[in-house]
């Protein structure tokens, strides 16, 4: 009844729940059930109430109040929400995962043994410092590892194990969900934000120790077609209009210092990312992204500029525009309540880390969840470099999390009582 987090994430990472983009079904994938419908037993053994598993693949459960009727807190702490997705990477297998433990760290590079040109460098992880002499799990290097999100389900699972056994934390009512298909955008899709119940909710899906996030990108996705003409190459004098040459045009005048190559922190980027194309028709996707939701419109302005420079030169091509909303910045949509941040700020000092607000260049479930009502920002797990097959965990981080969260259902019942 006590497994430890380190255990439950081994186990977890042995099951194989890639998502696919190329899927008409929801979720993606059936396997994804492999691990959802494991859960949804777990859940029931830790004696949690109220588990379900809808035909989409969410599963939710709820730990009850415990706090009795004499506390000052009793019948006024909202409900609070954990959230993890199951699902990984479509980037990188996630299929004969062997996570490999590393006990007592030392230091240096670590050669993955499953492929040895598969190496983490000192160079490019600064966390790896910080865990010398501390336990990290790696993959083999013929794989990703699962960190994201599968410390997170872990740490939830470790969290609520330890609220159900002790009786002596007081808290609130606090629900869990487990979600499919987050890594293609569509962790949400079927999220039924009434049937979860949560007033505010987190997310536990982030990376190094001591990191929340409040704040990610807002996104667009912007396309560009060109329509050109094709004709056989032998009679095309005069005639062929080749929508490549046109698109290479376009491509050229893309601003290199608004790239996501050569920006960090809060700037913004213009991202072309994905290229198809013959003489007919050339179609570039590009991704727009900025802090301030403003600032797309900004973008999409540079790329307007690009195509009227570019249509007079290719003057029997027609170049197209479109754009289309991905999803905002959390931070625009947080609301007026300020316990929802602070209680996580407060709960993750509890736990003897110094807590930091970083700004997520990317976006998470909790993006989308939060724009819908729901206020969701996203608490560290200990994973590092996602989707690839360098992905490690800190395990001192991911029990942190744990730690994090057990502090955080305290939290919001001491905020509750004064
Ligand atoms: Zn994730």
């Amino acid at each position: 009844m006590n497994e430890s987090a380190l255990t439950k994430f081994i186990r977890y990472a042995m099951i194989d729940t890639q998502s696919s983009e190329d899927s008409q079904t929801y979720p993606s994938t059936a396997k994804q059930f492999d691990l959802l419908k494991l859960l949804v037993q777990e859940l029931r053994t830790l004696g949690l109430k109220d588990v379900e598993i809808d035909q989409y693949g969410y599963v939710m459960a709820t730990v009850p109040s415990n706090l009795p009727k004499t506390d000052k807190a009793y019948g006024k702490v909202p409900t609070i929400g954990f959230i993890a997705h199951v699902d990984t990477s479509p980037s990188t297998s996630g299929a004969n995962v062997k996570p490999q433990v590393i006990e007592s760290y030392k230091g240096g590079d670590i050669v993955l043994p499953g492929d040895n040109t598969v190496v983490l460098r000192v160079s490019e992880n600064p966390e790896l410092a910080s865990n010398i002499g501390k336990t990290i799990v790696t993959t083999d290097g013929t794989t990703l590892l699962g960190a994201d999100d599968k410390a997170g389900v872990s740490i939830i699972m470790s969290a609520v194990q330890k609220l159900m056994n002790t009786p002596s934390v007081l808290h609130g009512d606090l629900r869990v969900a487990f979600t499919p298909d987050e890594e293609i955008g569509a962790g949400t899709k079927h999220f039924d934000i009434k049937k979860f119940g949560a007033q505010f909710a987190y997310t536990v899906d982030g990376d190094t120790p001591g990191e929340l996030n409040k704040e990610t990108f807002s996104a667009d996705l912007a396309t560009i077609t060109v329509h050109g003409r094709n004709i056989h190459p032998g009679s095309a004098k005069n005639i062929m209009v080749n929508s490549i040459r046109a698109m290479a045009d376009i491509i050229v005048r893309m601003p290199k210092e608004t790239a996501p190559e050569t920006t960090e922190g809060y700037e913004p980027y213009i991202h072309p990312h994905h290229l198809v194309g013959e003489e007919a028709k050339t179609t570039l996707k590009i991704l727009l992204r900025d802090f301030e939701t403003p600032g797309l419109s900004v973008l999409k302005k540079k790329l307007e500029a690009i195509i009227a420079d570019v249509q007079p030169l290719h003057p029997k091509a027609r170049i197209e525009l479109s754009v289309l909303n991905q999803y905002r910045n959390m931070r625009d949509y947080m609301g007026n309540d300020p316990r929802v941040l602070d209680c996580m700020f407060e709960a993750t000092r509890r736990s003897g880390l110094e807590p930091k607000w970083v700004p997520i260049r990317g976006g998470t479930d909790g993006s989308r969840l939060t724009e819908k009502g729901l206020p969701t920002p996203n608490i560290f797990t200990g994973g590092q470099n996602y989707h690839g097959k360098t992905e490690w965990l800190s395990v001192y981080g991911m029990e942190k999390s744990v730690e994090t969260l057990v502090n955080l259902a305290q939290v919001w019942a001491d905020k509750c009582r004064s």
